[in-house]
């Protein structure tokens, strides 16, 4: 430690030194008995503290003590004197003497005492200041403004960070706007151990406006109550906050809009989707949406979402020359006027607008294929009202409205086919249907007339065997039987051709069916062939129950087993076994259904005949082989396809045949 003593009493000087030495082991003294000493010490600057006499010879404590606080504010100065009074004691202290004793042998011993005391004072004050400092500046660098206020409201300090986040030049300003008073808290806002945080938005004196977060906490300081603040500029922080908020509504948007488009069938349910999504994100007045013909170049509204009043409505159509600068819309560049009332020329709809109160006006173009199909369009009463990321929005809905019209206009050119398309069928449908019947009204008409001829026919062919067989030989008789087997063969075709057309004609109600009794009924029927051929039959009683109509069944059943014992080779005894099984549903037929089987130990089919034997007049032997009209099987195909069932075969060359037939089961 270095200490100045300044005294021009040499005794003095002894004796304060010697103190000094006694008290303080590492002490360096130096001694100032003259103005040169002085200067020379003041030059050097290496003390650490003074002890000053007031009255010297060349000048006085007061002086002393200023020049030294002048040159070094920090270091401390003791005045020791015995010539001082109270006023002159008062007036060093307020220029920062730090402690003033009484030059005594008895005040002596404290000045050592007081020596000690004035250093750690000063030590401590320098640590404050240090602190104070190193707050400041971490305080300054984290751009946060500190303010400390008196409860009642009056602002006692602030940094400079404060005035800067809030935009002013000096704590006069401050004062003279007397704003910003929403961020000082007053008592009984806060308690003690209590601290307040808040985010406020202001506005700075040059209008703009920024988002702080203001910490307060309550403290005394010597005894007095404060509040001490922290205010932070938080704009970027909230401006982030919004846009992502901003940017996740958009995005529900879209994905909303999405949604409704693809629900939507008409384009003007699309648009009008569209809009009612966009309109809450656009700050906006008016939304329409227009469709453009460029050939008779007229524009029409297809949706409108606005504040009553404002824009066109629905349907309404005008010139393109009275809308706008279609052409830029074309290169798909947006029109944008941020003030109707600064245009200098106004397209007549722009005007109607203007004159309903709407400053500002975008029309995005809706492009679809590369070809302009409308525009979307967006009206706001405020000049200038959108800003970059609005009109992108604006651009994303009006690309998304592009493809789902042009969607929704396929989607109806598709059903207009569609419909025209179903129309040609039924149309092509009924006439074949009409040909069909026209065709089998006359075929049914044919065989009925032509049976009249034929009777007679067979009528006087009888007479003439019966009556005149002797004035014919032998030839002639021959000749005769061969013409009254042509008419019986004819008779037959014409029987069955009858019952083919009729199955096409009437109606064929259907009932429960017991296949016991028709199996048992039919066979009895064909009894005569049965015994003629010594046909051996066996059913699987009881067979099951089905849903038909009973003659056709009856028909079908007469067909299926008359061909069984036909189609036998010759000397073989026909062996015929009938059963039924149960389907589960499938195909044509909806319910549970029953398969009748006639199984014979015939000649058997070919497999690529199988389908072609159910046709009309379709046989695959010579009527000397085995006698038919090639209907029977056609009648049968017939019959089950109108009561709505399924008919198939199996078969192996040589081996026999299995017909069956498959109608729904009746369910008691
Ligand atoms: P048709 O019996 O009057 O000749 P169908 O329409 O009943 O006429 O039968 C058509 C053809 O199918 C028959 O000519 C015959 O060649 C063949 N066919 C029918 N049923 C059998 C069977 N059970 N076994 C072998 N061939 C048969």
């Amino acid at each position: 430690m270095h200490i100045l003593i300044i005294d021009d009493d040499k005794n003095d000087r002894f004796m304060v030194t010697r103190e000094m030495r006694r008290e303080f082991s590492d002490v360096e003294v130096e001694e100032v008995g003259e103005p040169e000493e002085f200067e020379q010490a003041l030059a050097a600057g290496r003390f650490d503290l003074t002890i000053t006499d007031y009255q010297l010879r060349w000048t006085n404590g007061l002086e002393i003590l200023r020049t030294l606080k002048q040159r070094f504010p920090e270091r401390p100065v003791i005045m020791f004197t015995n010539t001082g009074t109270q006023e002159i004691a008062v007036e060093a202290m307020k220029s920062g003497l730090d402690d003033y004793i009484l030059k005594s042998p008895k005040h002596l011993v404290r000045l050592s005492t007081t020596v000690r005391s004035v250093l750690e004072r000063n030590e401590t004050r320098r640590r404050a200041n240090f602190y104070e400092n190193r707050l400041q500046s971490l305080l300054d660098q984290l751009n946060v403004g500190v303010f400390r206020v008196i409860p009642d409201g009056r602002l006692l300090e602030v940094n400079s960070v404060f005035l800067r986040v809030l935009g002013l030049n000096s704590l006069d300003e401050l004062q003279s706007i007397g704003g910003f008073s929403e961020i000082f808290s007053k008592a009984g806002d806060i308690t003690p151990q209590q601290r307040r945080e808040r985010e406020l938005k202001l506005r700075k004196p040059d209008g703009s406006s920024i988002w702080v977060s203001v910490n307060e906490t309550l403290n005394t300081n010597q005894g007095e109550s404060v509040i001490d603040g922290l205010v932070e500029d938080i704009t970027g922080r909230k401006r982030a906050e919004e846009s992502l908020k901003r940017y996740a509504t958009r995005l529900r948007t879209l994905q909303e809009l999405d949604r409704s488009i693809l629900r939507a069938i008409s384009p003007a349910g699309i648009a009008q989707a569209a809009l009612a999504f966009t309109y809450p994100l656009l700050p906006c007045q008016l939304l329409d949406v227009m469709l453009f013909n460029l050939e008779t170049q007229q524009a029409t509204v297809l949706a409108v979402q606005s504040n009553e009043g404002i824009g066109c409505s629905i349907g309404e159509s005008f010139s393109l020359q009275d809308f706008g600068d279609i052409e830029t819309l074309q290169q798909n560049q947006a029109l944008i006027i941020e003030n109707l009332a600064e245009h200098p020329r106004l397209y007549r709809l722009q005007q109607r607008l203007f004159d309903q109160g709407i400053h500002f006006i975008m029309n995005v173009p809706v492009i679809a294929q590369g070809q302009l199909i409308g525009s979307l369009n967006v009206g706001a009463i405020q000049p200038r009202s959108l800003t970059d990321e609005d009109t992108d929005n604006a651009y994303e809905v009006a690309n998304q409205l592009a493809i789902a019209i042009q969607q929704s206009r396929m989607r109806e050119e598709l059903h207009r086919y569609t419909e025209q398309l179903e129309e040609l069928v039924s149309n092509r449908t009924q006439q074949l249907e009409e040909a069909n019947s026209a065709l089998e009204a006359f075929a049914y008409s044919i065989s009925h007339d032509l049976q009249e001829p034929l009777r007679a026919m067979r009528g006087f062919a009888t007479i003439l065997l019966e009556e005149y067989d002797t004035a014919l030989n032998s030839v002639g008789q021959d000749l005769l039987y061969r013409i009254a087997s042509s008419v019986d063969r004819m008779d037959n075709l014409l029987v069955d051709l009858l019952a083919y057309s009729r199955l096409s004609r009437v109606d064929l109600p259907l009932q429960p069916i017991n296949l016991n009794l028709l199996v048992r009924q039919v066979l009895t029927q064909l009894e005569p062939s049965l015994e003629e051929k010594q046909a051996q039959v066996t059913v699987a009683e009881p067979l099951l129950e089905v849903v038909g109509n009973y003659r056709t069944v009856e028909q079908i059943v007469t067909n299926l087993l008359t061909n069984s014992i036909k189609f036998v080779p010759a000397g073989v005894q026909p062996q015929v076994h009938v059963w039924s099984e149960r389907r589960d549903a499938s195909g044509a037929l909806r319910e549970r259904s029953v398969r009748l089987w006639v199984e014979d130990n015939g000649i058997g089919i070919q497999s690529q005949h199988y389908e072609r034997i159910f046709g009309v007049f379709e046989r695959l032997h010579s009527i000397e082989a085995y006698p038919g009209t090639g209907i029977g099987l056609a009648i049968v195909r017939k019959g089950i396809e109108r009561m709505g069932g399924q008919v198939g075969m199996e078969s192996e060359v040589g081996r026999g045949s299995r017909f069956w037939i498959e109608l729904p089961e009746f369910i008691k």
